[in-house]
């Protein structure tokens, strides 16, 4: 066995002496089979929360109503879930309440798809009751039990198949996308902050143009936030060569397909429930995106920008010319790491310089003065230093 599987057999092993079973469970035992990195493991149990805080002495209740504790074990921490059902679903949403149980298989049949759903023992045997194996060997994704029955349950698992298409390049079984095309409605009563989760990680994954052209043939773009009626948008986004776009440039991009105006592009990602500071990055790669396709950068935009802004707009903006050439983002990347300041802080005059100077007191004409010196600084018309900007700004109150 490898790592990270290798360093949690000790904890599998604690599980088990105190008489109960525990398993490697979903993304990291699929993840292993299709030889891709694993980041953490998580482990699932026939132990109540309760029993797995009585057998370790390091724990953290993180989701304790929905079985999952986290255990600290040499240094390490691992999510440990006690195996459970979830029976009992109402409107179409996943359940408030979950059932433990205290068998493996049953723990195994809740799970979505069967690539999603086999279990590995501490000596690495694989339990594998739907047939998960063979879904990977054939790159299908494949809901464990009926597809219209488990979207039913939780219409989110429609997005997670679409989000999975985009991380593995899998292909969905003609069962699975036949029920996602009729039952993509019921994402209508999803969260949206749960649909978020999926769409990033989609925007995110290899095979985005597959995963975004699927949503497009299903339908399913219409039950996500602002994209209901935008199927002429989305399609033609697709002929942009976006596989390399970070994530937030992904959402900058989808903004410029929608040509969104100012006030709209705010509303839209406030819509999506993007935390704050996410929507500012996007807003301002999108910004001066629009403003890079009709000019190139002034020496002021660049400087307000920023080098992550610069870099971002700068791919984007080969995106959609449709060209490639990595010097032209290292010359305005050159241009803005020779500026004489990064930020207003760095520059050598005060507020309190100026009304001194000119012997006049606060207001308006402060913040125009200091934004001219900045402007006369970056342009090179005047050096950074205190004496000198009063020397220049004398001369020009003179003129
Ligand atoms: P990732 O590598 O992106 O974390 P993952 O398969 O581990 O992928 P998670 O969202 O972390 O996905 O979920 C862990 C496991 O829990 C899944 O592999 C699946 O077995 C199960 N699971 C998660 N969400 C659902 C759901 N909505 N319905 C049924 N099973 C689910
Ligand atoms: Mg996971």
């Amino acid at each position: 066995m490898l790592e990270p599987f290798l360093s949690a057999v000790p904890v599998l092993e604690k599980i088990e002496k105190a008489g109960f079973e525990a398993y490697f469970v979903g993304g990291a035992v699929r993840d292993f089979l299709l030889n891709k990195s694993i980041s953490d493991v998580d482990i699932a149990t026939s132990a109540t929360p309760n029993e797995v805080k009585r057998i370790f002495p390091k724990t953290v209740d993180i989701g304790i109503e929905h079985g999952t504790v986290l255990v600290i074990y040499q240094n390490e921490s691992y999510e440990i879930t006690t195996f459970r059902t979830e029976s009992e679903y109402q409107d179409f949403r996943r359940p408030n309440e979950v059932t433990f149980v205290r068998s493996l298989y049953e723990d195994l049949q809740r799970r979505d798809f069967t690539m999603n759903a086999i279990a590995m023992d501490r000596n690495g045997k694989l339990i594998d009751p739907f047939n998960g194996q063979s879904a990977i060997q054939e790159r299908k994704i494949q809901t464990v039990g009926q597809a219209t029955e488990r979207f039913r349950e939780d219409a989110l698992r429609m997005m997670r198949a679409v989000r999975f298409v985009s991380q593995l390049g899998f292909d969905l079984e003609g069962e699975t996308v036949k029920a996602l095309a009729i039952l993509v409605p019921l994402l209508d009563k999803i969260a949206i902050e749960r649909k978020r989760s999926e769409f990033e990680k989609l925007l995110k994954g290899k095979n985005r143009k597959q995963a975004l052209n699927l949503l497009i043939k299903t339908g399913l773009f219409s039950f996500l936030p602002g994209l209901k009626n935008q199927k002429n948008p989305l399609e033609d986004m697709q002929v942009y060569d976006f596989d390399e776009l970070k994530k937030n440039e992904m959402w900058a991009l989808l903004l410029y397909a929608l040509t969104l105006k100012e006030k709209a592009v705010e509303d839209f990602l406030r819509n999506w429930r993007l935390p704050v500071k996410e929507i500012r990055d996007i807003q301002q790669i999108f910004l001066y995106l629009l403003k890079r396709l009709n000019q190139e950068w002034t020496l002021y935009d660049l400087y307000v920008a920023g080098h992550d802004t610069i870099k971002s707009v700068e791919i984007m903006f080969q995106v959609i010319k449709g060209t490639k050439k990595n010097e032209a983002i290292t010359r305005w990347l050159k241009l803005y790491e020779q500026l004489p300041i990064k930020e207003r802080s760095e520059m050598n005059v005060t507020g309190n310089d100026l009304m001194t100077w000119f012997d006049r007191k606060g207001g308006p004409w402060l913040k125009e003065q200091l934004v001219k010196i900045e402007k006369s600084i970056l342009e090179e018309k005047v050096v950074n230093d205190n004496s000198k900007i009063k020397e220049w700004l004398m001369e020009c109150n003179q003129k």
